[in-house]
């Protein structure tokens, strides 16, 4: 990125600042009809009694940003919000992109006006922190082998950072410079129990959703961090399972799904699927979807 690209970078982001500051002000006046707010439709995914292992889980802590707007469960930007270019994003894509997939039953979380599904960008990694706070037996590398499939499956890069402290809340700031310095907060994965997340009890085993925003406005949507909280009471008691360890890792794999842009579908032999009644390995709908997500835009304006 030249000098002259970082001037016009930090130009549009004191824009972006001015109207988010503006919009901040008319926030607090009450005048709701300034707000660009997408909404976000939260879906539940339940448990049906079995003999089988069933897992079930809640979808979408996700939430659209847009021109730093919160829709729902995630703090909204203020200020001078945008952070500039990581030092890793590349000129081009970093893995190559998934073209082989099959086909099958996908959907996605949001789409663009034009019908293209919002992703992250594929020229930069995802980083991720782990909070190992409450996780069960071998749960680091419970994610990282879930995060190894959905990298193998969407062509996108992914850096483990190690663990972290932050807890998971249900309004998580995408951007925390005194804790991670001037960039989007890395995706926060971490176990939680009904007092931090009351979403996440009983039959359900976790939430994932990634925040996205819009620094350009429409079409210039990308998601720029997320979340996944895991059930810390169905994970404990699914690893103690015979062959529970493929269930868990099947959750994560869904809630990493959603995180990268996938929504559900009503095909059972889908991972993605509202309901998971014992499958551990994606489907061909699900390959198609994540590797849909993986072929996102690049963008070198945040
Ligand atoms: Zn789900």
């Amino acid at each position: 990125m030249g000098l002259l690209d970082r001037m016009q970078a930090r130009r549009r982001y004191r824009t972006m600042a001015r109207r988010l500051a503006k919009l901040d002000r008319l926030e607090r006046k009450g005048d709701a009809s300034t707000r660009i707010v997408t909404p976000w439709p939260v879906r539940r995914c339940w448990l049906k009694n079995t003999a089988m292992v069933v897992v079930s889980c809640l979808a979408t802590a996700a939430v659209l940003v847009l021109l730093g707007v919160a829709s729902f469960g995630w703090a909204g930007l203020a200020g001078d919000s945008y952070p500039v270019l990581p030092s890793d994003a590349a000129a081009t894509r970093i893995l190559p992109p998934v073209t082989d997939a099959p086909t099958g039953a996908h959907a996605f979380m949001i789409t663009t006006a034009d019908g293209r599904p919002v992703t992250y960008d594929p020229c930069r990694p995802i980083h991720y922190v782990v909070n190992p706070t409450g996780m069960p037996r071998d749960g680091i590398e419970l994610v990282r082998s879930a995060i190894r499939e959905i990298s193998a499956a969407t062509g996108l890069a992914f850096v483990e950072e190690g663990i972290t402290s932050e807890p998971l809340t249900k309004v998580r700031t995408p951007r925390q410079p005194q804790r991670y310095g001037d960039r989007w907060a890395p995706v926060l994965i971490g176990w939680v129990d009904a007092t931090i997340f009351s979403s996440v009890s009983g039959d359900i085993a976790g939430v994932g959703g990634s925040t996205a925003v819009a620094p350009e406005g429409p079409g210039s949507e990308r998601y720029v961090s997320g979340q996944v909280a895991l059930s810390q009471d169905w994970f404990t008691a699914a690893v103690a399972r015979p062959g529970g360890e493929a269930n868990a890792r099947a959750v994560v794999m869904h809630e990493l799904g959603h995180l990268v842009g996938l929504a559900h579908v009503h095909d059972p032999s889908e991972v993605m699927a509202e309901s998971n009644s014992g499958l551990t390995k994606l489907g061909p709908g699900d390959r198609q979807g994540l590797a849909a997500v993986g072929s996102g835009r690049c963008h070198t304006d945040t």
